[in-house]
C-alpha cells in the first residue's frame, strides 16, 4: 500500500470522496501486520465515527482491492482479510486464535503445477496458507 498520503491523491483521482472515515480506514491500514477482516475494521472506524455503516468500510476496502493497494485474504469462507502488503508472501493461521502471520519465503520451486492447470490458465501466482496452533495457544 502506498502512504495515506500518496494514497489520499490516487482515490481523489478516481473520483473518491476522501471522509475522516475512510482516511481513518487507510491509516489502521497503513503497516498493519495482522491482516485484519472488514469487521475489525469496521470495529475500530465505529468506535470513533458511531454512524458509519459496514457497506462503507467494505466498499472503501474493495476500491483498495480493485486498485491493488490491499491484498484481500480468504482464509476462512466467510470472512475477508485485509494485509497492505501486496508483495508476493504467504500466510499462517493459528486454527485457535486465528491470528494470521506473514510467511516470507520463495516457494516457487517447490510447486509444480498440474499438466491441465498450465493448459487451461495462464498462472500468475499462487499463495499458500499454513494451518496450525500458535506457540501462544500451545
Ligand atoms: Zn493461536
Ligand atoms: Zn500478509
Amino acid at each position: 500500500m502506498e502512504t495515506v498520503e500518496k494514497l489520499t491523491k490516487t482515490l481523489r483521482n478516481h473520483g473518491m470522496k476522501i471522509t475522516p472515515q475512510r482516511l481513518m480506514i487507510f491509516k489502521i491500514l497503513e503497516n498493519n501486520t495482522s491482516h485484519p477482516s472488514a469487521e475489525q475494521v469496521f470495529k475500530r472506524v465505529k468506535k470513533i465515527y458511531p454512524t458509519v455503516s459496514f457497506t462503507t468500510i467494505y466498499k472503501t476496502l474493495e476500491t483498495l482491492r480493485d486498485l491493488g493497494e490491499v491484498q484481500e485474504l480468504i482464509i476462512d469462507e466467510d470472512r475477508k482479510h485485509y494485509d497492505p502488503n501486496t508483495d508476493t508472501h504467504h500466510h499462517v493461521i493459528c486454527s485457535n486464535c486465528k491470528k494470521i502471520l506473514d510467511v516470507f519465503e520463495d516457494f516457487s520451486q517447490h510447486v509444480k503445477l498440474p499438466d491441465t492447470l498450465k493448459k487451461d490458465y495462464t498462472v500468475s501466482g499462487f499463495q499458500i496458507s499454513f494451518h496450525g496452533i500458535c506457540k501462544d495457544c500451545n
